[in-house]
């Protein structure tokens, strides 16, 4: 599958389309660091870079760090393009400009892959994983880079098994201008919650890398200048428990080999309270987050969202096991639900404060295309296409009643008194039970003081001097300073405090109430 006919050698230029900020990108924590520009590498395009045909040359922009110019689109004898529903203008904005230097543009990626109607002006469409459509893409651009007379939809019918992937390109971008780095151990998720496009686009049997493989990733992006934290970008890391069971003792190996020069973090369902083997690996192989989807912390909706492995535990049960394993839980929180009664945003904020997680993603309710939602939304007659909504879902309850709770939780949940009051929590219930760090030379490198007195200083100047919360900070920050913890005091300040700009401008209506709308984001986007 992978001998790709190729009578000429081409150039790719491979483009990331800009993010607009968002709860969970922290890009108002980016000035206080020391340079960090985008969020995190993204995978999928690094993957097709790595993929193509040997000898072809790529040029790679992640346009939160570096727009495409004239000259790279010059350059160029075609364009590959990627991204999430979210990033839909940009990703269209940067299809305009190839065109206007008249190159064939592609597109693969979740958002084609869900939606390919919403692309009719790109000339090549990749629906689905790395695989035939791929190489016949390739195979198309080797014979001819001219624009098709009309769209070629291609799609992946045979996935390249994930454990023949070959290492994402990560040498083609600066890790160090990234937040986080990410990797991918697995794709796909057993469960079928009722709003999620995740079964329906990569499959209900998570499919695997082998362990060796996440370790030569792991080298690499280490190689390539990563520091601080990577990310398990799947779906749900115990989608196959025997396979994470497996993965982790390769981690732990790793990290001891590495002097655990960096902290892992991942998504996983909530019954992973329930697997006290795994927590003690991820322990031992340093992993300080794990997202959890909660939702919600009604068993009603739950049920009703086909989420019941939530209760599996007491919610609040769970958090605390893994809390007792060192784990901070990050959550999801989903507003708009059809069984939200009316005071649907006091059981979110009773919830905040009962769990004491810092960080909650509060979105609307979204249906996705290619999830089960849709489709019952659809027949019901619910689903409402106006971009001046945060959700195409027409809600039980009145609209303008869930936006303002939304605002309302936003706003009470991350005042800086409650927020650090959380981060507070965790510095007494969660962080002591973390494995006690060497203090070899990966960690202390020079780099990595330097790095950490930068973004010390910038915290201190911009939070602990300028912002109008200094007092709830010194407040947090003093007692840590004194002990030495100066670790504590950057990554909660950095967290903190992007959380709390971005929670003004959502209570204030500056931000959009879910991650998928478009209503403040569909802004003239930058070409140059
Ligand atoms: S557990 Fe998570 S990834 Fe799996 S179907 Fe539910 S929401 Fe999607």
């Amino acid at each position: 599958m992978r001998d790709v006919v190729s009578p000429s050698l081409r150039r790719i230029l491979c483009v990331f389309p800009k993010y607009s900020p968002s709860f969970g990108t922290f890009e108002y924590a980016y000035p206080l660091t020391d340079g960090v520009q985008a969020f995190m590498p993204p995978q999928g395009l690094l993957l097709i870079a790595a993929s193509l045909p040997a000898g072809w040359e790529v040029r790679f922009l992640d346009e939160n760090i570096k727009p495409a110019t004239d000259d790279d689109f010059i350059w160029a004898d075609a364009v590959f393009v990627s991204g999430m529903h979210i990033q839909r203008p940009q990703i269209n904005d940067i299809c305009r400009r190839a065109h206007e230097h008249d190159l064939a543009v592609a597109l693969g990626g979740p958002s084609v892959s869900a939606c390919p109607e919403n692309y009719p002006d790109f000339d090549y469409l990749h629906v689905g994983e790395l695989g035939d459509a791929t190489y016949e893409l390739f195979r198309r651009l080797g014979r001819d880079t001219a624009r098709p007379d009309r769209q070629v939809v291609l799609t992946t019918k045979e996935r390249r098994d994930m454990a023949d992937f070959p290492l994402p390109a990560y040498e083609l971008l600066p890790l160090n201008k990234y937040f986080i780095g990410s990797i991918q151990f697995s794709s796909g998720c057993p469960y079928q919650c009722e709003f999620c496009d995740i079964p329906a686009l990569y499959g209900r049997n998570p499919r695997l890398k082998s362990p060796e493989q996440v370790i030569a990733e792991l080298d690499k992006m280490l190689e390539c200048g990563l520091a601080g934290a990577v990310y398990f970008v799947d779906d749900n890391f115990i989608g196959n428990r025997k396979a994470a069971l497996e993965l982790l003792p390769h981690l732990v190996e790793w990290q001891k080999r590495n002097g655990y020069a960096i902290q892992f973090a991942c998504e996983a369902t909530l019954n992973i309270a329930k697997r006290p083997e795994i927590l003690s690996l991820m322990r031992e192989a340093y992993f300080a987050t794990v997202f959890c989807g909660i939702e919600t912390p009604d068993p009603d909706a739950l049920k009703a969202m086909s989420k019941q492995h939530n209760m599996m535990v007491p919610i609040l049960e769970g958090v605390q096991t893994l809390n007792g394993y060192g784990i901070e839980v990050v959550s999801g929180i989903i507003l708009g639900l059809d069984t939200d009664k009316l005071d649907a945003g006091e059981g979110i904020l009773e919830f905040i404060d009962q769990s004491q997680i810092p960080l909650l993603t509060i979105n609307l309710l979204q249906a996705l295309p290619r999830t089960p939602l849709y489709d019952r939304l659809k027949r019901e007659g619910r689903l409402i296409d106006d971009p001046d909504r945060d959700s195409n879902v027409d809600f039980f309850l009145p609209y303008e009643h869930v936006v303002s709770t939304w605002r309302d939780c936003m706003g009470q949940a991350y005042t800086p008194e409650k927020l650090f009051a959380r981060f507070e929590h965790q510095v007494r219930v969660t962080y002591p039970n973390r494995l006690q760090l060497p203090n070899g030379k990966q960690r202390l490198s020079w780099r990595n003081i330097k790095r950490g007195m930068t973004m010390l200083s910038n915290i201190i100047w911009h939070v602990g001097v300028k912002s109008d919360y200094r007092r709830v900070f010194w407040k947090f920050a003093w007692p840590r300073l004194k002990t030495g913890d100066i670790e504590r005091v950057i990554s909660v300040g950095l967290v903190a405090h992007h959380l709390i700009v971005f929670a003004r401008d959502a209570s204030s209506g500056q931000q959009n109430a879910s991650y998928y709308s478009t209503r403040l984001r569909d802004m003239p986007v930058a070409a140059e």
